[in-house]
Protein backbone atom coordinates (compact mmCIF):
# COMPACT_ATOMS: atom_id res chain seq x y z
CA UNK A 1 0.00 0.00 0.00
CA UNK A 2 1.04 3.10 -1.04
CA UNK A 3 -0.03 6.09 1.44
CA UNK A 4 -0.73 9.49 0.24
CA UNK A 5 0.28 12.49 2.34
CA UNK A 6 -2.98 14.55 2.46
CA UNK A 7 -4.00 17.81 3.61
CA UNK A 8 -1.82 19.07 6.98
CA UNK A 9 0.17 15.79 6.19
CA UNK A 10 -2.74 13.56 7.12
CA UNK A 11 -3.00 9.65 6.57
CA UNK A 12 -6.17 9.78 4.85
CA UNK A 13 -5.74 8.07 1.25
CA UNK A 14 -3.94 4.69 -0.07
CA UNK A 15 -3.53 3.28 -3.22
CA UNK A 16 -3.47 -0.20 -2.71
CA UNK A 17 -1.29 -2.36 -3.85
CA UNK A 18 -2.06 -5.81 -6.03
CA UNK A 19 -2.43 -8.36 -3.28
CA UNK A 20 -4.64 -5.84 -1.14
CA UNK A 21 -6.38 -5.30 -3.98
CA UNK A 22 -7.07 -8.99 -4.77
CA UNK A 23 -8.28 -9.26 -0.82
CA UNK A 24 -10.65 -6.04 -1.38
CA UNK A 25 -12.10 -7.29 -4.72
CA UNK A 26 -12.81 -10.64 -2.90
CA UNK A 27 -14.24 -9.23 -0.08
CA UNK A 28 -16.73 -6.90 -2.68
CA UNK A 29 -17.49 -10.64 -4.31
CA UNK A 30 -18.07 -12.22 -1.21
CA UNK A 31 -20.85 -9.19 0.07
CA UNK A 32 -22.53 -8.97 -3.45
CA UNK A 33 -22.95 -12.40 -4.01
CA UNK A 34 -24.86 -12.16 -0.38
CA UNK A 35 -27.12 -9.50 -2.19
CA UNK A 36 -27.62 -11.12 -5.53
CA UNK A 37 -28.60 -14.65 -3.58
CA UNK A 38 -30.77 -12.82 -1.68
CA UNK A 39 -32.91 -11.33 -4.86
CA UNK A 40 -31.03 -8.20 -5.51
CA UNK A 41 -30.27 -6.31 -8.81
CA UNK A 42 -26.80 -4.70 -8.95
CA UNK A 43 -26.52 -0.56 -10.14
CA UNK A 44 -23.33 1.24 -10.76
CA UNK A 45 -23.81 5.02 -9.60
CA UNK A 46 -21.48 8.22 -10.05
CA UNK A 47 -18.61 9.00 -7.55
CA UNK A 48 -20.06 12.68 -7.18
CA UNK A 49 -23.78 14.10 -7.43
CA UNK A 50 -25.61 17.36 -7.70
CA UNK A 51 -25.45 19.13 -4.24
CA UNK A 52 -29.33 19.47 -5.04
CA UNK A 53 -29.76 15.93 -5.03
CA UNK A 54 -27.81 15.18 -1.84
CA UNK A 55 -29.38 17.92 -0.30
CA UNK A 56 -32.73 16.47 -0.59
CA UNK A 57 -31.19 13.57 2.13
CA UNK A 58 -30.54 16.77 4.33
CA UNK A 59 -26.94 15.79 4.28
CA UNK A 60 -26.45 19.41 4.42
CA UNK A 61 -27.96 19.60 7.95
CA UNK A 62 -27.34 16.08 9.28
CA UNK A 63 -23.37 15.93 8.22
CA UNK A 64 -22.54 19.15 7.46
CA UNK A 65 -18.91 18.30 8.86
CA UNK A 66 -18.44 15.26 7.05
CA UNK A 67 -18.97 16.86 3.26
CA UNK A 68 -17.02 17.36 0.45
CA UNK A 69 -18.11 19.69 -2.09
CA UNK A 70 -16.69 19.89 -5.97
CA UNK A 71 -16.46 22.70 -8.33
CA UNK A 72 -15.00 24.14 -11.34
CA UNK A 73 -11.65 26.54 -10.94
CA UNK A 74 -11.62 29.83 -12.45
CA UNK A 75 -10.04 29.70 -15.45
CA UNK A 76 -8.82 33.00 -17.54
CA UNK A 77 -6.83 36.08 -16.08
CA UNK A 78 -8.04 35.45 -12.79
CA UNK A 79 -6.97 32.01 -12.58
CA UNK A 80 -5.17 30.65 -9.23
CA UNK A 81 -2.15 27.81 -9.00
CA UNK A 82 -2.28 25.97 -5.98
CA UNK A 83 -0.15 27.09 -3.22
CA UNK A 84 0.68 24.73 -0.20
CA UNK A 85 -0.98 22.12 -1.54
CA UNK A 86 -4.30 23.95 -1.80
CA UNK A 87 -6.69 25.69 -3.61
CA UNK A 88 -7.88 29.09 -2.29
CA UNK A 89 -11.26 30.27 -2.22
CA UNK A 90 -10.84 32.89 -4.43
CA UNK A 91 -9.83 30.17 -7.29
CA UNK A 92 -12.97 27.90 -7.05
CA UNK A 93 -16.35 28.77 -8.63
CA UNK A 94 -19.41 27.38 -7.08
CA UNK A 95 -19.28 23.96 -6.17
CA UNK A 96 -21.99 21.92 -7.99
CA UNK A 97 -21.07 18.66 -7.02
CA UNK A 98 -21.11 16.59 -3.72
CA UNK A 99 -19.24 13.86 -2.93
CA UNK A 100 -21.26 11.32 -0.81
CA UNK A 101 -20.36 9.92 2.26
CA UNK A 102 -22.76 6.87 1.92
CA UNK A 103 -23.30 4.65 -1.08
CA UNK A 104 -27.05 4.03 -0.55
CA UNK A 105 -27.95 7.61 -1.71
CA UNK A 106 -27.73 6.15 -5.38
CA UNK A 107 -29.87 3.52 -4.59
CA UNK A 108 -32.70 6.29 -4.04
CA UNK A 109 -31.94 8.53 -6.92
CA UNK A 110 -31.80 5.67 -9.55
CA UNK A 111 -35.73 4.61 -7.77
CA UNK A 112 -36.31 8.77 -7.61
CA UNK A 113 -40.50 8.92 -8.39
CA UNK A 114 -40.49 5.10 -8.98
CA UNK A 115 -42.90 2.29 -8.20
CA UNK A 116 -41.17 -0.51 -6.81
CA UNK A 117 -42.28 -3.92 -5.63
CA UNK A 118 -42.55 -4.74 -2.06
CA UNK A 119 -39.46 -6.82 -1.53
CA UNK A 120 -37.06 -4.87 -3.49
CA UNK A 121 -33.13 -5.68 -3.13
CA UNK A 122 -30.58 -3.69 -4.54
CA UNK A 123 -26.94 -3.58 -4.63
CA UNK A 124 -24.07 -1.26 -5.42
CA UNK A 125 -20.19 -0.57 -4.54
CA UNK A 126 -19.25 3.29 -4.85
CA UNK A 127 -16.65 5.56 -3.22
CA UNK A 128 -17.56 7.32 -0.13
CA UNK A 129 -15.97 10.38 1.25
CA UNK A 130 -15.47 11.68 4.52
CA UNK A 131 -14.09 15.26 6.22
CA UNK A 132 -13.58 13.23 9.15
CA UNK A 133 -11.76 15.42 12.35
CA UNK A 134 -8.75 12.90 12.19
CA UNK A 135 -7.64 10.21 9.44
CA UNK A 136 -5.71 7.17 10.13
CA UNK A 137 -4.61 4.86 7.25
CA UNK A 138 -7.15 2.17 6.01
CA UNK A 139 -8.93 2.36 9.82
CA UNK A 140 -9.94 6.17 9.07
CA UNK A 141 -10.12 7.31 4.90
CA UNK A 142 -11.11 10.10 3.43
CA UNK A 143 -11.92 7.95 0.59
CA UNK A 144 -12.66 4.46 0.91
CA UNK A 145 -14.98 1.82 -1.09
CA UNK A 146 -18.28 0.71 0.51
CA UNK A 147 -20.50 -2.29 -0.52
CA UNK A 148 -24.33 -1.65 0.07
CA UNK A 149 -27.04 -4.46 0.25
CA UNK A 150 -30.21 -1.80 0.37
CA UNK A 151 -33.79 -3.09 1.09
CA UNK A 152 -37.03 -1.39 -0.64
CA UNK A 153 -40.59 -1.92 0.09
CA UNK A 154 -42.22 -2.64 3.33
CA UNK A 155 -41.16 -2.03 6.58
CA UNK A 156 -41.31 -6.22 7.47
CA UNK A 157 -39.28 -6.57 4.31
CA UNK A 158 -36.68 -3.94 5.35
CA UNK A 159 -36.30 -5.72 8.75
CA UNK A 160 -36.12 -9.35 7.20
CA UNK A 161 -33.35 -8.06 5.12
CA UNK A 162 -31.71 -6.38 7.98
CA UNK A 163 -31.98 -10.05 9.80
CA UNK A 164 -31.04 -11.81 7.37
CA UNK A 165 -27.74 -9.87 7.03
CA UNK A 166 -26.72 -9.23 10.43
CA UNK A 167 -27.01 -13.23 10.59
CA UNK A 168 -24.54 -13.67 8.08
CA UNK A 169 -22.13 -10.79 9.12
CA UNK A 170 -21.89 -12.69 12.39
CA UNK A 171 -21.46 -16.02 10.82
CA UNK A 172 -18.76 -14.57 8.44
CA UNK A 173 -16.79 -13.14 11.10
CA UNK A 174 -17.06 -16.62 13.75
CA UNK A 175 -15.60 -18.66 10.13
CA UNK A 176 -13.21 -16.22 9.82
CA UNK A 177 -12.02 -16.08 13.45
CA UNK A 178 -12.79 -12.64 13.87
CA UNK A 179 -14.32 -11.20 16.54
CA UNK A 180 -17.15 -8.99 16.38
CA UNK A 181 -19.35 -7.02 18.88
CA UNK A 182 -22.87 -5.84 17.75
CA UNK A 183 -23.07 -2.30 18.97
CA UNK A 184 -26.25 -0.20 18.64
CA UNK A 185 -25.22 3.36 17.16
CA UNK A 186 -26.94 6.80 16.05
CA UNK A 187 -26.93 7.79 12.49
CA UNK A 188 -28.53 11.47 12.44
CA UNK A 189 -30.41 11.37 9.75
CA UNK A 190 -33.08 12.70 11.09
CA UNK A 191 -33.31 16.25 12.42
CA UNK A 192 -32.58 16.52 16.01
CA UNK A 193 -36.23 17.28 16.82
CA UNK A 194 -39.17 15.70 15.99
CA UNK A 195 -40.83 12.72 16.07
CA UNK A 196 -38.03 10.49 13.93
CA UNK A 197 -35.32 11.77 16.49
CA UNK A 198 -37.69 10.46 19.16
CA UNK A 199 -38.25 7.27 17.22
CA UNK A 200 -34.41 6.85 16.84
CA UNK A 201 -34.01 7.35 20.22
CA UNK A 202 -36.68 4.58 21.25
CA UNK A 203 -35.84 1.77 19.01
CA UNK A 204 -32.08 2.23 17.81
CA UNK A 205 -31.98 2.09 14.19
CA UNK A 206 -28.30 1.45 13.08
CA UNK A 207 -26.23 -1.53 14.65
CA UNK A 208 -22.67 -1.46 13.78
CA UNK A 209 -20.03 -4.43 13.64
CA UNK A 210 -17.24 -3.77 15.53
CA UNK A 211 -13.98 -5.43 15.84
CA UNK A 212 -11.47 -3.88 18.46
CA UNK A 213 -14.24 -1.03 18.50
CA UNK A 214 -13.60 -0.62 14.89
CA UNK A 215 -16.64 -0.70 12.55
CA UNK A 216 -16.27 -2.77 9.89
CA UNK A 217 -20.03 -2.98 8.82
CA UNK A 218 -23.58 -1.76 9.88
CA UNK A 219 -27.11 -2.27 9.31
CA UNK A 220 -29.59 1.11 9.50
CA UNK A 221 -33.40 1.32 9.34
CA UNK A 222 -34.36 4.81 7.41
CA UNK A 223 -38.37 4.08 8.29
CA UNK A 224 -39.93 6.19 4.80
CA UNK A 225 -37.20 8.81 5.35
CA UNK A 226 -35.87 8.22 1.87
CA UNK A 227 -39.07 6.78 -0.03
CA UNK A 228 -40.68 10.35 0.81
CA UNK A 229 -37.64 12.76 -0.16
CA UNK A 230 -37.53 10.99 -3.06
CA UNK A 231 -41.36 9.89 -3.58
CA UNK A 232 -40.47 5.99 -3.45
CA UNK A 233 -43.93 4.24 -3.75
CA UNK A 234 -45.09 1.06 -3.25
CA UNK A 235 -46.19 -0.44 -6.44
CA UNK A 236 -49.46 -1.84 -4.97
CA UNK A 237 -50.70 0.39 -2.13
CA UNK A 238 -49.00 3.46 -3.71
CA UNK A 239 -47.44 4.33 0.47
CA UNK A 240 -43.73 5.37 0.42
CA UNK A 241 -41.45 2.81 0.49
CA UNK A 242 -39.85 1.85 3.65
CA UNK A 243 -35.58 1.48 3.40
CA UNK A 244 -32.90 -0.34 5.45
CA UNK A 245 -29.44 -0.76 3.88
CA UNK A 246 -26.11 -3.41 5.22
CA UNK A 247 -23.37 -1.44 4.70
CA UNK A 248 -19.47 -2.59 3.92
CA UNK A 249 -16.14 -0.33 4.75
CA UNK A 250 -14.55 -2.25 2.56
CA UNK A 251 -10.69 -1.04 3.29
CA UNK A 252 -11.50 -1.60 7.10
CA UNK A 253 -12.40 -5.31 6.83
CA UNK A 254 -9.18 -5.34 4.84
CA UNK A 255 -7.01 -3.97 7.87
CA UNK A 256 -8.54 -6.12 10.40
CA UNK A 257 -8.60 -9.28 8.16
CA UNK A 258 -4.82 -8.34 7.60
CA UNK A 259 -3.83 -7.70 11.53
CA UNK A 260 -6.00 -10.86 12.17
CA UNK A 261 -2.87 -12.74 9.92
CA UNK A 262 0.28 -11.12 11.45
CA UNK A 263 0.36 -8.78 8.32
CA UNK A 264 -0.07 -11.76 5.79
CA UNK A 265 -2.41 -10.19 3.31
CA UNK A 266 -2.25 -13.84 1.06
CA UNK A 267 -3.31 -15.49 4.10
CA UNK A 268 -5.87 -13.57 4.61
CA UNK A 269 -6.55 -14.01 1.23
CA UNK A 270 -6.83 -17.18 1.30
CA UNK A 271 -8.90 -17.26 4.70
CA UNK A 272 -11.88 -15.81 2.75
CA UNK A 273 -11.95 -17.45 0.07
CA UNK A 274 -12.10 -21.22 2.10
CA UNK A 275 -14.53 -19.44 3.77
CA UNK A 276 -16.64 -18.41 0.43
CA UNK A 277 -16.08 -21.80 -1.06
CA UNK A 278 -17.43 -23.85 2.46
CA UNK A 279 -20.26 -21.67 1.98
CA UNK A 280 -20.95 -22.38 -1.55
P1 LIG B 1 -21.61 4.15 8.31
O1 LIG B 1 -22.51 4.76 7.27
O2 LIG B 1 -20.95 5.18 9.19
O3 LIG B 1 -22.26 3.04 9.09
O4 LIG B 1 -20.42 3.52 7.48
C1 LIG B 1 -20.52 2.27 6.86
C2 LIG B 1 -19.16 1.59 6.93
O5 LIG B 1 -18.20 2.37 6.20
C3 LIG B 1 -18.59 1.51 8.32
O6 LIG B 1 -19.08 0.37 9.01
C4 LIG B 1 -17.11 1.38 8.04
O7 LIG B 1 -16.80 0.04 7.72
C5 LIG B 1 -16.92 2.22 6.79
N1 LIG B 1 -16.36 3.57 7.08
C6 LIG B 1 -17.00 4.63 7.62
N2 LIG B 1 -16.18 5.70 7.70
C7 LIG B 1 -14.98 5.29 7.19
C8 LIG B 1 -13.71 5.94 6.98
N3 LIG B 1 -13.50 7.23 7.28
N4 LIG B 1 -12.70 5.23 6.43
C9 LIG B 1 -12.88 3.93 6.08
N5 LIG B 1 -14.06 3.27 6.25
C10 LIG B 1 -15.09 3.94 6.80
ZN1 LIG C 1 -26.71 3.00 3.43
Amino acid sequence: MTRLTGVDGADALAILGPDETALVRELDRTFAGWGLAAGASEISAPPLYPVGDLEKFDVYTNFPHLALVAGPLVTGEHAGKPVGGRFGAADLREAAYGLPHATCFGVYLYHEGTRVGRSTVVTLVNRCFRNEDHYGGLRRLAAFQMREIVALGTYEHTQRVIGEFTERIGEFGAALGLRLDKEAAVDPFFAAEGPRALLQRLAPVKHEFQHGGLAIASVNTHRNFFGERCDIRLGDTGEHAYTGCVAFGLERWLTVLTDLHDGDVRAALDAVVAVAERAS
